[in-house]
């Protein structure tokens, strides 16, 4: 698999340089997101009156559309200090605590990933961030006795990409939760209009448009386009981005007019011809197609079903009318009436 793939939603080499300078520092600087925004903003002014840490909150959506820029956003704010971190880092229950104890008053925690965290990790954190306090135990055996640490008030800002897989005793302890959407096409191009202005590009609107049509309602796609489309154009046309100079570029790294890619239309070609329009079960997509079961998930798929490509039923994914109209091929009548032809599948819907 090509890791480094224009559509992949996950951070990549040399994103990380990039994405730090174009990351908004203010709400007001944050694109979209309308409810989130509104919402967090009052709780920020009622935090800050009070003189008090905010509520715990649960960021969730799939990668890319700013999660990680919004907690830096609270914490800034807020006025406080960031300390980012993911589940998968937190190995052990002693990691945790450890971090908990080196926090200051009115801090922000940042776990992404949080549905990653073990269950002898996830316990450290409940009654931290219920009672803001630590519980040792002291000693083995029957001697055993277990202590507690008052922890200073924190606020805990949890990301994950699969709300799903949050243990429901964790999931409870955030007193807010926020699902991000991803973008419209004019939001995108909004932020791809601020990251060209941020980097001194030239740029056409047109030109803007094309790659945010392409970037998959994903922030972290659309400067990601533009960066590669840059390049094509310092080589092609002194470096100005016009709709055709964008529209060759991407045409060059295989996205189509919808910001589909290769491993996209490998799925919906599978689900059509092999499948005849499905249902099929993530795993057979995965198998056959290459990519594993997971980055189908939450990669590929939000964005297919959010173009009303695919289905999610109780017995795997169907393909809609609308995938069909996409490849022009003509949709077998049995799959309009919604009837299922291949029955591997009680699996991951
Ligand atoms: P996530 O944590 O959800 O994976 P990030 O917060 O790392 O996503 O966002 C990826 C990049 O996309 C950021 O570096 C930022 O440049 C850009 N970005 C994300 N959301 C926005 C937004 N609302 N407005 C402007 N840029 C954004």
């Amino acid at each position: 698999m090509d890791s480094d793939r224009l559509v992949m939603t996950g951070l990549q080499h040399g994103d990380e340089e990039i994405e730090t300078s174009l990351r908004p520092k203010t709400l007001r600087e944050y694109i979209g997101q309308m409810k989130v925004k509104e919402s967090l903003g009052i709780y920020i002014k009622a935090a800050l009156k009070r003189r008090d840490a905010l509520d715990h909150i649960l960021l969730y959506g799939p990668p890319g559309l700013g999660k990680t820029t919004l907690a830096c956003i609270v914490a800034s704010e807020m006025g406080q200090n960031i300390r980012i971190t993911s589940g998968p880092a937190i190995e052990r229950p002693g990691d945790l605590a450890s971090i908990l104890t080196n926090l200051s008053h009115g801090d922000i925690l940042f776990i992404d990933e949080i549905h990653r965290l073990s269950r002898s990790v996830e316990e450290v954190l409940y009654p931290a961030m219920e009672d803001y306090a630590l519980d040792l135990m002291i000693g083995k055996g029957p001697t055993a006795r277990s202590m507690r640490l008052d922890l200073p008030k924190f606020t805990l800002i949890g990301a994950t990409t699969r709300a799903g897989q949050l243990s429901a005793p964790l999931r409870d302890r955030f007193g807010i939760t926020f699902r991000l959407e991803m973008y419209s096409p004019q939001e995108l191009a909004s932020i791809v209009l601020r990251s060209a202005g941020i980097l001194g590009m030239q740029a056409d609107e047109e030109g803007i448009m094309e790659i945010a049509r392409r970037s998959r309602g994903t922030p972290r796609i659309a400067n990601r386009m533009l960066k590669r489309v840059r390049d094509y154009a310092q080589v092609k046309a002194d470096g100005h981005i016009s709709k055709d100079i964008a529209h060759q570029g991407l045409d060059m790294l295989d996205v189509d007019e919808l910001g589909l890619d290769r491993v996209d239309r490998a799925v919906l070609m599978t689900m059509i011809e092999k499948f005849g329009g499905g249902p099929v079960g993530l795993d057979t997509l995965a198998a056959s197609t290459g990519e594993d079961a997971i980055t189908i998930e939450d990669v590929y798929e939000p964005y297919l079903l959010q173009l009303g490509f695919i289905q999610r039923t109780p017995r795997g994914r169907v393909a809609t009318s609308f995938a069909y109209q996409h490849f022009r091929i003509q949709m077998p009548e049995k799959n309009e009436a919604g009837t299922q032809q291949v029955d591997f599948f009680s699996e991951n819907t």
